[in-house]
This record gives structure tokens, sequence and C-alpha cells, in this order.
């Protein structure tokens, strides 16, 4: 059993298995039990969480490649992702064992004064989450970690720190929930390709096609015309019901 340790305190046994990492309160480190929180305890927030697991990606037009091994999947892919954003190149990643977790660290942690500030700054971490193609079903603000060091069971590998990254301010966090809010088709498809106009159209491929990301959706001019945002996600994603079978495994 991994011990339980009082909120912040770290006692070096970062070879325990399975330990966590909160990125909220006083950044408790222990069991999952422990370390977990509802929402509604959460009084301030010291990281942002981007669960990056190989296995949630296909290949396709825009990554003809997506390697399983969580150290060639950031050299070749997440790498690409998070250098296309000013805030996504501060992230922390570390090699959870299978995955990666990209981590944008506050300092100052943004404290909650009120209900009300927690639940809005709720709402900021998941539009900011979606910044980047991650689980639909990853948690937002109560979002773990591992602790770097710590064993992750799942396949005996020790968590590594692959990135040190630098803290961001609220304000830089705010920054990229604001582009979100008005531009979130040019945004998503700047960060997942490099560019905001792509030929031909990576959703058609077809001949003399071009997609150009407008603010909220996108158009593909000579193919199939207006895109969602969704449809760009589903580029990069696994279909939602082949991976849940994957999970049930
Ligand atoms: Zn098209």
């Amino acid at each position: 059993m991994p011990p339980i340790l009082p909120p912040g305190i770290d006692n070096g046994n970062h070879d325990d298995i399975d330990v966590r990492e909160a990125l909220f309160n006083d950044a408790a480190i222990g069991s999952i039990s422990y370390v977990q929180a509802s929402k509604e305890r959460i009084t301030q927030l010291r990281g942002i969480l981007f669960d990056l697991d190989p296995k949630l990606y296909r290949t396709g037009p825009i990554s003809p490649h997506v390697p399983s091994d969580p150290r060639e999947f950031f050299d070749l892919i997440a790498q690409n992702w998070l250098a296309r954003h000013p805030l996504l190149q501060q992230a922390q990643v570390r090699i959870s064992g299978i995955g990666l977790h990209a981590i944008i660290n506050l300092d100052p942690p943004v404290v909650f004064c009120s209900d009300g500030e927690r639940d809005r700054w709720a709402g900021v971490v998941e539009t900011v989450q979606a910044a980047l193609p991650v689980d639909p079903d990853q948690p937002g603000m109560t979002a773990v970690t591992r602790p770097v060091g710590s064993i992750n069971s799942k396949n005996g590998a020790s968590v590594e720190l692959l990135r040190e990254g630098t803290s961001v301010t609220a304000d830089d966090v705010l920054s990229l929930f604001t582009e979100m809010c008005k531009t979130p088709f040019r945004t998503v498809m700047t960060i997942l390709t490099g560019t905001n106009r792509l030929t031909p159209c990576p959703i058609c491929q077809g001949e003399a096609t071009t997609l150009s990301a407008l603010d909220y959706s996108g158009q593909c001019y000579g193919g199939c015309g207006k895109i969602k945002l969704q449809q760009l996600y589903d580029l990069v994603l696994q279909p939602r019901d082949r991976k849940h079978e994957e999970g049930r495994r």
C-alpha cells in the first residue's frame, strides 16, 4: 500500500507504485484515494493536465505514423503540438509509464475566493485542455498526475521527467482561454498542423482542395465545404467506439 501522506509532504518514496500527485490545493502526493478530490474541495489550482496517451490517436493525413512508445510519440507528434502555441511551449512533460502527461504549471497558483470563481476556472481548464486532442473523458480541474520516479503498475515503468517546462501565470492561461473562445478552429488547426491553410484538405483529400481555418469553423474550397471543429479532432483521435472497446479488453 502506498503511504498516506499529509498534504504537500513528499517523503521521497518515489519508487512507490501508482502514487499520484495533485495539481491543486497543497499538491498532495500519495495513494489515488488520498490525493483525488471532488471539484468542490479544490481551493487553489496549481496545474492543468493534458493526458496524451498514444493509444488515443490514429494515423491519418496529418499524422501518418503514431508511435506507441511515449518517447517516440513525443519526438514525432506531441512535441510539435506543444511547440506551436506560446502557452503550451511552457508545459512540463512527464512520461507517465505508458503515455505522456503535459502539465501547465501555474506559479503563483490560482486561489479561488468563491465558488463562482472556482466554477469559472473549471470551465477555463476544460476549454484550455481542448486546445489539444485530449481524451474527451479526461477530468478537468480534478485531474492528477504521477510523481517523477514513481512506478506505473500497468507496465512497471517508472515515471520520467522528459522536459522541465516553465511556470506560467493565470493571465497566460486566460490568454489561451480567450483564443479558444474567439477562434477555436484556427487555434486547434494551427496547433495540430502548424498552419491555418492546408492543401489538399485533410478531410476529403480531394485534388485541388484547400482547407482554410476561419474562427469557429473551417472551409474546404473545392471539396467538402464547411468543416466543424470536431472533424479536426477526429483526424487525430481514434473513433470513440473503438477506443472504448479497447478499454474494455
Ligand atoms: Zn475537404
